[in-house]
């Protein structure tokens, strides 16, 4: 069969969930056994998110092939069990630079380069190069932005012309906001309108439109939509709020979108999506009503974009324990030794979060002592592997002055420190040890327990590392190296084997956890969490 594109736009407001309806339509589409991936173009011009804070985008995620990706490819390979790669996420700025690349090299010798050809080329090659590898049935394409901006101009003009190229192996979902107006009770349909005008206006025609909207919309209401936007009554689909995202693909299945594409794009009807699986994990959430509580210690607390993919990775972790996720945010800023026991005392798990730069540093040390002396299942990520070394040292090697030299350059004791190959860059686009590597684990280890082998690979995004000339001093009071790079021997994973659950991992393993494979550490953590709840309910 030919390689069927999708194009998902949005309108009216931005945050709308395109990156859901995306995914949600890629789920069923795969359990009707189709082979599928999903791409997203963005706007802006960084080369990538991986400069940007979490402030201004949310989580960076991590993709297998070590490319630093918008946190929407996290959403794809949860809902879809598919690993993303960097073709699945490209840039304007990433678009310009390789047509700025080939008319330096000459490649438009005598022309002049525009935005219209040359820009939308390079996007619509773009577009199609997961399609040409002949790998996929559906390549979903989520336009970013929000249609009407500058920004997303030239991508509109790419699906126009693809649209036309591809005919009937085309097609395009819009999304936009009904909103409801409290005071006068009423849903309203006109910004939808107007969306779909400036849409239309661009020289597109949506196939389907999908409303989000918190209330249900009457179907006169969506026969009114379809009327005034060229678009079939049938294909109207609604898209209510609903406690959890993962119940998303059920709503859209329901509506039939699954079978509207099929449809549209000239494939045969029949059957139905294998979800067995998924409705056997929604049941679980569902049935929960015992809840796990974990803190997570950030500094990022205030936006719970930023950690995206480790709230994922618990609520997974925690719905296949039959538990229900309470996670609490606590403000390693806010954290020193007069308020740390009640902050954390009522926490049954404690996780210790990823992270740049010195701010919030010193709370995660006093989180970490707290949890190391109470025996707590304590969870270090990354930034939080890093500080379960510093505060070892500190504390119990009496390295009063340990750190990384990422917070004290010229700390005597340099526990955690760049790597070699580091030493040299200073660009700090694209520059970190990225992406998955080898880890081989120590057979009696809680870690190599938990994912029932000794050989794993999990991604990675950090400059620094565990400082090897300690090793044997961590290794002779009691905290263990049990993870480490078979190639390079970097050490990727550290335990206190007397302890109940006290693992650090430099990796972030919540990059891997998905709906229907969740990331073993993670299911180890939280049922040590369940487990010692238990226990101090009994006594
Ligand atoms: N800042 C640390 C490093 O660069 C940790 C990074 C992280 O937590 N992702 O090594």
């Amino acid at each position: 069969m030919d390689t069927k594109y999708i194009f998902v736009t949005g309108g009216v407001v931005s945050s709308l969930g395109k990156g859901i309806i995306s995914s949600s339509l890629a789920c069923l589409l795969k359990a009707r056994g189709y082979k599928v991936t999903i791409q997203k173009f963005d706007p802006y011009i960084n080369i990538d998110p991986g400069t940007l804070n979490p402030y201004e985008h949310g989580e960076c995620y991590v993709t297998v092939d070590g490319h630093e990706a918008d946190l929407d490819l996290g959403h794809y390979e949860r809902f879809t069990n598919i690993q993303t790669t960097r073709a699945n996420n490209v840039t304007t700025g990433r678009i310009y630079q390789s047509v700025i690349d080939k008319e330096r090299r000459g490649d438009y010798l005598g022309k002049t380069v525009q935005i219209v050809p040359h820009i939308t080329d390079e996007i619509k090659r773009n577009v199609k190069l997961l399609g040409n590898t002949g790998n996929f049935d559906f390549i979903i394409t989520e336009i970013g932005g929000t249609v009407g901006d500058i920004e997303s101009l030239p991508y509109l003009e790419s699906v126009r012309q693809l649209r036309w190229e591809l005919g009937q192996n085309s097609l395009c979902i819009h999304l936009t906001y009904v909103p409801y107006i409290a005071a006068a009770k009423e849903l309203k349909t006109k910004p939808t309108q107007h969306s779909v005008k400036k849409l239309q206006e661009v020289g597109i025609q949506p196939d389907i439109l999908v409303l989000r909207t918190e209330k249900d919309i009457p179907v006169d209401m969506r026969r009114k939509i379809a009327l005034f936007c060229n678009v079939a009554p049938d294909s109207v689909i609604q898209s209510v709020d609903v406690p959890s995202i993962y119940k998303v693909p059920l709503k859209m299945h329901e509506q039939h979108l699954d079978e509207i594409v099929l449809r549209k794009t000239g494939m045969p009807v029949e059957g139905e999506p294998h979800m067995a699986p998924w409705l056997q994990f929604l049941d679980k959430m569902d049935a929960a009503t015992e809840t796990v509580t974990i803190g997570l210690v950030g500094k990022y607390v205030e936006l719970q974009d930023a950690y995206k993919s480790i709230n994922e990775s618990l609520f997974q972790a925690a719905t296949y324990a039959d538990r229900r996720l309470k996670l609490v945010y606590i403000h390693s800023e806010k954290l020193n030794d007069a308020n740390v026991d009640e902050r954390l005392r009522d926490m049954d798990g404690v996780i210790i979060a990823p992270g740049f730069g010195q701010r919030g540093i010193e709370g995660k040390f006093t989180a970490l002592k707290w949890c190391r002396e109470h025996d707590v299942p304590t969870f270090g990520i990354c930034l939080g592997m890093q500080c379960m070394v510093i505060e070892f040292a500190r504390n119990v090697l009496g390295l009063e002055e340990a750190n990384s030299t990422e917070m004290n350059p010229t700390t005597p004791y340099n526990v955690i420190d760049l790597m070699e190959e580091q030493k040299s860059i200073s660009n700090m686009g694209g520059t970190m040890r990225l992406g998955a590597y080898d880890c081989t684990l120590a057979p009696d280890s809680k870690a190599a327990e938990a994912y029932g082998k000794t050989e794993i690979s999990e991604r990675h995004r950090h400059r620094f590392e565990f400082n090897d000339d300690y090793r044997a001093r961590f290794e002779q009071a009691g905290m263990r190296c049990v993870g480490e790079n078979p190639k390079t021997h970097l050490v990727e994973v550290v335990e206190l084997p007397d302890h109940r659950w006290f693992v650090g991992t430099q990796y972030h393993p919540e990059y891997s956890s998905t709906v229907l494979s969740p990331n073993p550490l993670f299911l180890s953590f939280v049922k040590a969490a369940v487990a010692y709840k238990d226990e101090r309910a009994k006594s």
